[in-house]
């Protein structure tokens, strides 16, 4: 550390001493960021604090950090600290005669400890800090956003596959097949945990989705019910991932199989499908293989197996339903890709709505049932944001009906929520992308719309 020049610059500064002092505290500064962001970071996450998923604050915290593990690994001091030496050498200072604050300073930053011991520290800091980002990500959706944006400015010019104006033709279809690539696994994410279910639940296949010869392999689908099936008692239906990349549609019914279900069994039989469209799980889709959107083939026809097969294991269940809630998501990728693809299978122009930033409900307009649709709404804006309506006072292109609340024709449409005959029916959309809602919180407001719904349907059938 010992230099024997002063370099050109430092003499040209004024005050060399007290700049020396300020870039020092400057220097303390960081640290102290440095360190006591961690721990925020980690509380923050438990307790669900917004602000430690800023960006800029994870960011600066993290190229800091990386800063500090590669100057340390290449031997070298931090910047800071040749900057300082440099200040103090043109204010003609040597190390026995620093001022006082340097020396209070220099106590905190540098403590005489072997090299191979910051090193370690630095280092470990570091993976620490990492694994903050992993388990609890800041939020970049407004980049997302954008870049997402401009994504689909150039798909919906031309979406990348078929002749614009002409639907889709065999060729087509092979060409967008082969676009699609697994992302993520069914076994690992979706099996496991229904595996985990299994003490507590009668765990049951109701079918294969026969795709080995599509996409190199077949899908086993399941479905989780009430061990003691009793027929006097109404029957909850719960179905997630009929859109296999609405995520938090999975993952929300199987939290609530994890940490709900048992508390309704004296009243009602739990029946619930968690994932209906395994495939479009893993390449995070939202048609089939065969470019068929579940979610519009609950049909006598069903247009795609996945809605078939559903409704085939229901039709052997005995009793009545009191409630069914299918579990979705609106996200960006509906307009950036998904929205686009269909105009262009199709062979029409697509136009595409504002995508709604919060939760939002899809009753079905065959059915209305205002107060239980409110009732759910109540149970959600406890842990995520209802969506607003746009400047036409619509969600999705459908006027809104409540704050919250659009209805669409369910069996008409061929939509999940005709699956049953259900008094009480709901279609719940979760809005993944805002940049106020994490995944935990996606998955916990779809808990939130079972709960809620349950509960009034109860209460209201009493
Ligand atoms: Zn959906």
């Amino acid at each position: 550390m010992n230099k024997q020049y002063i370099p050109e610059w430092a003499t040209h500064i004024p005050y060399p001493s007290l700049m020396a002092d300020i870039v020092m505290i400057l220097h303390a500064l960081i640290v102290l960021f440095v360190i006591v962001a961690l721990p925020l970071t980690i509380i923050g996450g438990i307790q669900r604090w917004r602000w430690i998923r800023n960006t800029w604050f994870r960011l600066t915290h993290l190229v800091i950090i990386l800063v500090v593990v590669i100057q340390a690994l290449s031997g070298r001091y931090c910047p800071l600290t040749y900057v300082e030496q440099d200040l103090r050498l043109a204010a003609g200072q040597t190390s026995y005669d620093t001022s006082f604050v340097d020396q209070w300073v220099s106590r905190l930053i540098y403590f005489d400890l072997p090299a191979w011991v910051f090193m370690l520290t630095y280092v470990l800091f570091c993976l620490a800090v990492m694994y903050t980002w992993w388990r609890w990500p800041p939020r970049v959706v407004g980049y997302r956003r954008k870049f997402e944006s401009r994504l689909y400015m150039k798909h919906n010019e031309t979406y990348p596959i078929g002749t614009p104006g002409k639907p889709w033709d065999e060729a087509d279809l092979n060409a967008w097949l082969t676009r699609q690539r697994v992302r993520r696994s069914y076994e690992k994410d979706v099996l496991s945990a229904i595996d985990g279910l299994r003490d507590d639940f009668t765990v049951e296949t109701y079918g294969t989705l026969p795709y080995a010869s599509l996409v190199g392999r077949d899908y086993p689908l399941y479905l989780v019910k009430s061990r003691k099936w009793d027929v006097n008692k109404p029957i909850l239906v719960v179905t997630g991932g009929v859109h296999g990349y609405e995520t938090s549609g999975v993952h929300g019914a199987i939290r609530f199989l994890q940490t709900k279900a048992k508390a309704y069994e004296s009243s009602v039989n739990v029946l619930v499908f968690p994932c209906i469209s395994p495939w479009g799980y893993e390449t995070i889709n939202r048609w089939n293989p065969l470019a068929v959107d579940p979610n519009r083939s609950f049909l006598p026809e069903a247009p795609a197996q996945e809605a078939g097969l559903a409704m085939a294991a229901l039709a052997k269940i005995e009793g009545d339903v009191l409630m069914h809630i299918d579990l979705h998501e609106t996200t960006d990728t509906d307009n950036s890709e998904f929205r686009p693809a269909l105009a262009a299978r199709e062979g029409t122009v697509n136009t595409n709505w504002n995508i709604p930033d919060g939760f939002y409900l899809v009753g079905d307009s065959e059915r209305p049932t205002l107060d239980f649709q409110k009732a759910i709404l109540k149970s959600v804006r406890k842990v995520t944001h209802i969506a607003e309506a746009d400047e036409r006072n619509e969600l999705i292109g459908a006027p809104i009906d409540y704050p919250g609340l659009i209805h669409y024709a369910g069996k008409r449409h061929g939509l999940c929520m005709g699956l049953t005959d259900a008094p009480y029916v709901s279609t719940t959309e979760v809005y993944p992308d805002s940049a106020q809602a994490t995944p935990e919180e996606c998955v916990e407001a779809q808990v939130a719309a079972v709960v809620g719904g349950i509960d009034f349907a109860l209460n209201a059938r009493s």
